[in-house]
């Protein structure tokens, strides 16, 4: 069985930026489980997957068009420091969490602290990243009527 679309893939992965380091990795875990064609994963990686077969293993790069996207500078902004209020170890690197008017979560990083201002960038994490794969195929399976009214993976 070939990887199309509502079926249930599982992965093993290692995610490295440009220099080698390990940004993230299923290593030691589950492998990740995704319905593919449902947007689940970035698009470099979909099509990359798409048609292999259970077994094999892979590398890809992955440039942020086809990742998760350019950084945007309008998503850093400088805000008074009483808007994050009274954050013990504030520092730059921190992830928060933020509502947006929608009253949606969404998580902000901090990329300066100062005296009077927090400057917080809200671009996804990996944003503005090339990203390097090393993908190994753990199983692939055709998904079920509930996983796929439920757009995920069971
Ligand atoms: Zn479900």
């Amino acid at each position: 069985m070939n990887i199309e679309d509502q079926r249930v893939v599982k992965i093993h992965y290692i995610l490295k930026d440009d220099v080698g380091d390990i940004i993230d990795s299923s290593e030691g875990k589950e492998p990740l489980p995704y319905i593919h064609g449902t947007g689940a994963l970035i698009p470099g990686l979909e099509r990359e997957l798409a048609g292999r077969a259970a077994g094999e293993e892979f590398e890809v790069t992955i440039e942020p068009e086809e990742g998760y996207g350019e950084l945007d500078p309008e998503l850093v902004q400088a805000v008074d420091r009483s808007v994050v209020g009274d954050i013990e170890g504030l520092q730059p690197g921190m992830q928060l969490e933020a509502r947006d008017p929608d009253g949606h979560v969404r998580y902000v990083i901090v990329r300066e602290v100062s005296e009077e201002t927090v400057v917080l960038d809200a671009n996804p994490p990996l944003a503005g990243r090339t990203l390097h794969f090393k993908v190994t195929i753990d199983s692939i399976r055709e998904a079920t009527a509930e996983e796929l009214e439920h757009g995920h993976a069971h």
